[in-house]
């Protein structure tokens, strides 16, 4: 039995139905919160809140779209309904977009990827934040990439909204520490998850292993262990940072 020191708990992770969201939603509610699970996939949020449940767990289905202010707003409102106030937050939901250079890259691809991972950060926080003053204070993880500090080709839109997301949360962090809320973003390299595995080939995914150090992928709990720890009161004196979990690949 994990220790319980998310009990009295309420934490939001969006993009919670798959791959690193999921296993965040499950680490939270093995650990006494009770999770808000979001996502715009919903059998597959009926198959996480099942497997929390199944394990002892505590966690509510929302089917929400990041990309939508009043979806977001809702989003929150439902939290303080399911759990009496909002405490946490993981603003988890991202899509990868299309793969071609700048110069070729489909203007509604690039609208599309900002919407999800930039538009939806903001969105996610502007309702997060108050409910958390309201609350008394709060802790919140914004999940970017190892593409928030370097560049890659073919992922323009990512790229620039991963960077966003660094700065935002920077920007956020410093507004309301006097709230008694924090705001860090985490790193991750290559995460297998079906982000990745939907798109790319085995050859691919093997390819895109050997580029860090540790010689391969990482894994969802990993990427996971590192947002319960930002979350949690042990990174108490931990806000406005960027946080790698990327077996070495920006060491290079
Ligand atoms: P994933 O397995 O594809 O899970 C992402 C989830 O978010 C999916 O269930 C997806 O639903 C959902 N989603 C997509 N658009 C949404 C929207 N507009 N509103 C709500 N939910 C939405 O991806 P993952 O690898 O776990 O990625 C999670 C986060 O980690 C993303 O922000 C990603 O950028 C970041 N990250 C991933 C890696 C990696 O290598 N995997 C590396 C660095 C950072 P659908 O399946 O229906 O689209």
């Amino acid at each position: 039995m994990a220790e319980q020191d998310f009990a009295e708990k309420t934490a939001i992770v969006t993009g919670a139905a798959s791959g690193i969201g999921a296993a965040i939603a499950a680490e939270l509610a093995a650990r006494g919160a009770t999770v808000i699970a979001s996502d715009m996939d919903a059998d597959g949020l009926d198959r996480v809140v099942a497997q929390i449940a199944a394990a002892g767990g505590t966690a509510h289905a929302r089917v929400a779209d990041v990309s939508q202010a009043p979806a977001m707003e809702a989003l929150v409102k439902f939290a303080e309904d399911k759990g009496g106030a909002l405490h946490l937050a993981v603003n988890n939901a991202g899509i990868g977009g299309p793969s071609v250079p700048c110069g070729d890259y489909p203007p509604e691809g690039w609208r599309q990827v900002l919407s999800v991972n930039l538009d939806g950060v903001f969105y996610g926080m502007r309702y997060q934040i108050p409910a958390m003053k309201a609350a008394g204070g709060g802790s919140i993880v914004n999940v970017s990439s190892i593409l928030g500090s370097v560049g890659f080709q073919g992922a323009s839109a990512y790229v620039a909204a991963k960077h966003g997301v660094n700065g935002l949360t920077k920007v956020a962090a410093m507004e309301h520490a006097p709230d008694r809320i924090r705001v860090n973003a985490v790193g991750p390299a290559f995460i297998d998850t079906p982000l990745l595995s939907r798109n790319l080939s085995r050859e691919v995914m093997d390819g895109l292993a050997a580029l860090h150090p540790a010689g391969r992928l990482g894994t969802s709990e990993e990427v996971s262990g590192l947002v319960c720890f930002l979350l949690s009161d042990r990174a108490s004196f931990i806000t406005g940072s960027y946080h790698l979990v990327d077996g070495g690949y920006t060491a290079q």
